[in-house]
């Protein structure tokens, strides 16, 4: 099992099969290595190591069995030569920017994108001497006027969050090189299991964990996947260092995650469809968002770029904050809550919640009205998810 070349498996297998390394028990589920440190044979073993001169752990901040299982296994399923995993998906987003960028750097981004991220690129980044200008996600020739020849990279959330806009990362990736820059996707939204950006031309993919990865909803972590070059000359050394580490217990939790993150993900999409769809028959309902539909302006897009939708669907109320507010407190099962991607169905607003501390003006610019609710939508029978929401509509 050891040596089988998992590149030549599809996704469904790599997911369940891929980056377990058994060990001398034969254990058939993969185990957890709750372990800071390793022991070496001798002396010149340990330098050999902390060199770099002979493979093997060294100490958890940057090597442990189980997080390595996590990492070669999501490398396989993003279609990337490596993956680095972090604590947080803020974690991983940070070191992507803490390993390329350098004062003087500009980075492009979309608009809309997690407001952490925003934060972490203006408050943070910026305090070191890189600026960033934000543009529309699927406005293309915006992205190449909005190009300097600093711009270290283009970063963009493909579906959006929360109003699930989608780029085209082919055009973009191509964009982007022409410039000598790199394009980095959160594929958060997505996973592997419905959208390889790596695939489609990206240079780097992050993740977060935490979401879809989990799917039930338990630990938070991230991951960075590139290639080869990128991790070893860049990443890594960031993390070696920078130490945000995941933990080997919740890289167990993702792994296990992994194994049903295709069948999950194709039932999240069948209900998001499902409950978009009835969302558009409803009067108190002015727009809904969800890739799926035809009225979704990039819906030719997400059909070619995604094999399925995605499980957000966000929707504007006529009525606005009020209304907004009063329809998430009729609900009765759904879980109030920002999170998204478990199985249990989630619903916000994203005005007051994730994208609250962002000022009026930056949060106009990204299209979040007050009206606007999102849902993550769950595996509950979507019966029962509709039941819920005709409560408030
Ligand atoms: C949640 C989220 C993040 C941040 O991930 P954490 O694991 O919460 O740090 C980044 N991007 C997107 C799109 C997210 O939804």
């Amino acid at each position: 099992m050891n040596d089988i070349d998992w590149n030549d498996y599809s996704i469904e297998t790599q997911a369940i099969r891929a980056g377990h390394h058994r060990t001398a028990e034969d254990e058939h589920s993969i185990a957890i290595f709750p372990t800071s440190s390793y022991v070496f044979a001798s002396a010149e073993e340990a330098s050999l190591r902390f060199t770099g001169k002979k493979p093997g752990n060294i100490y958890s901040r940057f090597t442990n069995p189980t997080v390595n299982a996590f990492q070669q296994r999501l490398a396989l399923m993003e279609q990337g030569e490596r993956c680095l995993a972090f604590a947080s998906g803020m974690a991983a987003i940070m070191a992507v920017g803490m390993s390329l960028l350098k004062s003087g750097d500009h980075i492009l981004c979309s608009r809309g994108v997690f407001g952490n991220t925003v934060l972490m690129f203006e408050n943070y980044f910026g305090k070191f001497g890189v600026s960033c200008d934000f543009v529309d996600l699927t406005d293309t020739a915006a992205w190449a006027a909005a190009l300097k020849p600093n711009t270290r990279f283009l970063f963009l959330e493909t579906p959006s969050n929360p109003l699930t806009g989608i780029a085209d990362i082919t055009e973009l990736a191509e964009l982007a090189h022409q410039n000598g820059s790199l394009l980095i996707v959160d594929n958060c939204f997505c996973t592997p299991a419905l959208q390889r950006p790596l695939a489609l031309g990206a240079d780097i993919v992050v993740q977060s964990a935490t979401k879809y990865i989990d799917g039930q909803g338990r630990c938070v972590g991230g991951a960075v996947i590139a290639s080869e070059e990128i991790i070893e000359k860049s990443v890594y050394p960031y993390l070696r260092t920078g130490g945000a580490t995941m933990s080997p217990f919740n890289a167990w939790v993702f792994l296990s995650g992994l194994e049903t993150l295709a069948i999950r993900m194709k039932a999240h999409c069948d209900n998001a469809l499902a409950l978009a769809q009835w969302l558009e028959q409803q009067p108190s309902v002015a727009k809904v968002h969800y890739p799926g539909l035809p009225s979704h302006p990039q819906h030719e897009l997400a059909k070619r770029q995604q094999s399925q939708f995605g499980g957000i669907v966000s929707f504007e109320l006529s009525g606005g904050k009020e209304a907004a507010w009063r329809l998430i407190d009729a609900t009765q099962m759904l879980s109030i809550t920002a999170n998204l991607g478990d199985v249990k169905t989630t619903i916000t607003h994203p005005a007051t919640t994730t994208h609250g501390r962002l000022s009026p003006e930056a949060r106009a610019a990204a299209g979040i009205k007050d009206g606007l609710v999102r849902v993550s939508v769950g595996l509950e029978n979507i019966g029962d998810i509709k039941r819920d929401l005709l409560r408030g509509l």
